[in-house]
């Protein structure tokens, strides 16, 4: 769930933190730019970490990054116009925040990152179609396993929601979600990797702010055969509580609640950075590939949905649908699960509590498991050990029809 003021600033722009801030300020050391028509590319090197925000406006269309507490010296290059872009300027704002204005031919898509450096910090905002563009490729977390092995584990990407900047709902008590989320992440990826044939690839394992596709760009980097989004529900009603199971769905949500839920959790998508709409561009093939998908991460779900129902946690029965961009991942089975409602005081209380935690790691763990069971991967152990299975159903009627036949 997103905080409602949160979303506010979503409108407003999108905006990250820094991992420190310096006590001195920091200096911009270079802009860089490389442009085409479609798209820009720039690059800022500072001498330290310093929270940045970039946002766009219009009449003209303008994108401006935000650098509180830095400075420049009054002769730093400018990029010259080029492509999309027709000029770039540096100003000064109130408070030591140094402003640079990058005017635009048209208004595009804002996507950014930042990075620590060696010896400073990289501030990267990518402008237009980002494949013109592109971004720093994500890491991956952990290392993969090839896929094709006969016997590969199958995996897990396990996605703590929000982080960084973004903290997520607020409980009435002062929790935050992003952190009951990574503790909730954690304990599963655990259990998982503590499973024969199972391994968990976390997209994050600290507080740190990431775009939702950079999740999912994780999750395909480690080859995962599941995508799980794990968060914290949040509602105005102090009195509702329970888990809510979700899956992307392309035609509507199943219900007006599922409906802004989506909604906010999207808000969300357009601040880190909107999400490629991959299926524009290739509406029929993808719209396949996601309708299988989309049949499997049901499947897995309903799994979910029955373990945690068996503990008791569960709101609703039935598996959710609504278009998080976060599921939008062709070709993965993936669901966003609402372990709890932060904003119901009782549950604020359990969410905090590192046995509940592990308690609904437990059984979103037990429904995973129990998925990859019925319907394991190719090339994976939980494949071979079926076929073993089913072989093995077949030895006795084997057994006694050799001997029968050898008497003859
Ligand atoms: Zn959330």
């Amino acid at each position: 769930m997103i905080r409602k003021t949160f979303l506010v600033s979503v409108t407003a722009g999108l905006a990250f933190a820094a991992v420190h801030s310096p006590a001195n300020g920091a200096q911009l050391r270079s802009i860089q730019m490389s442009a085409t028509p479609e798209a820009a590319l720039i690059t800022l090197s500072l001498s330290d970490g310093a929270a940045a925000k970039v946002f766009t406006l219009d009449n003209p269309d303008r994108a401006v990054i935000d650098l509180p507490g830095t400075h420049a010296d009054r002769d730093i290059p400018v990029p010259a116009a080029s492509g999309l872009v027709t000029g770039v300027r540096i100003g000064r704002q109130p408070g030591g925040t140094l402003r640079i204005v990058v005017e635009l031919k048209s208004a595009v898509a804002v996507h950014s990152a930042a990075s620590n450096g060696g010896a400073g910090r990289q501030v990267t905002v990518a402008l237009g179609d980002p494949s013109a563009a592109r971004d720093p490729e994500p890491k991956i977390v952990r290392a993969a396993h090839a896929p094709g092995d006969g016997d590969r584990d199958v995996i897990i990407a396990v996605d703590a929601g929000h982080g960084g900047l973004d903290p997520g709902a607020i409980g009435h008590g002062g929790t935050r979600e992003k952190d009951v989320t990574l503790a909730i992440a954690r304990a599963l990826a655990e259990h998982i990797n503590a499973a024969p044939g199972m391994h968990a690839v976390l997209t994050r394992d600290r507080d740190e702010f990431l775009e939702l596709r950079d999740r999912i760009g994780r999750a395909h980097a480690a080859h995962a055969d599941m995508f799980i989004s794990v968060h914290a529900d949040s509602i105005a009603d102090r009195s509702i509580s329970g888990a809510s199971v979700y899956i992307l769905s392309v035609h509507g949500a199943s219900s007006q609640a599922a409906r802004e839920l989506a909604e906010g959790q999207n808000a969300a998508d357009l601040m880190g950075g909107a999400l490629d709409d991959a299926g524009a561009a290739r509406p029929v093939v993808l719209d396949l590939v996601q309708q299988e998908s989309i049949g499997l991460s049901a499947t897995a779900a309903e799994r979910v949905v029955a373990a945690l129902e068996s503990v008791g946690e569960v709101r609703k029965a039935q598996v959710q649908r609504a278009g998080f961009v976060v599921l939008k991942s062709p070709a993965i089975p993936s669901m966003l699960i609402e372990t709890a409602y932060i904003s119901n005081p009782a549950e604020e209380r359990r969410l905090n509590n590192p046995a509940q935690q592990a308690r609904l790691a437990d059984a979103i763990f037990g429904g995973v498991r129990s998925y990859f069971v019925q319907n394991p991967p190719d090339g994976t152990r939980f494949k071979q050990e079926r076929r073993v299975a089913s072989a093995a159903d077949v030895t006795p009627a084997a057994a006694i029809a050799i001997p029968a036949a050898a008497a003859q």
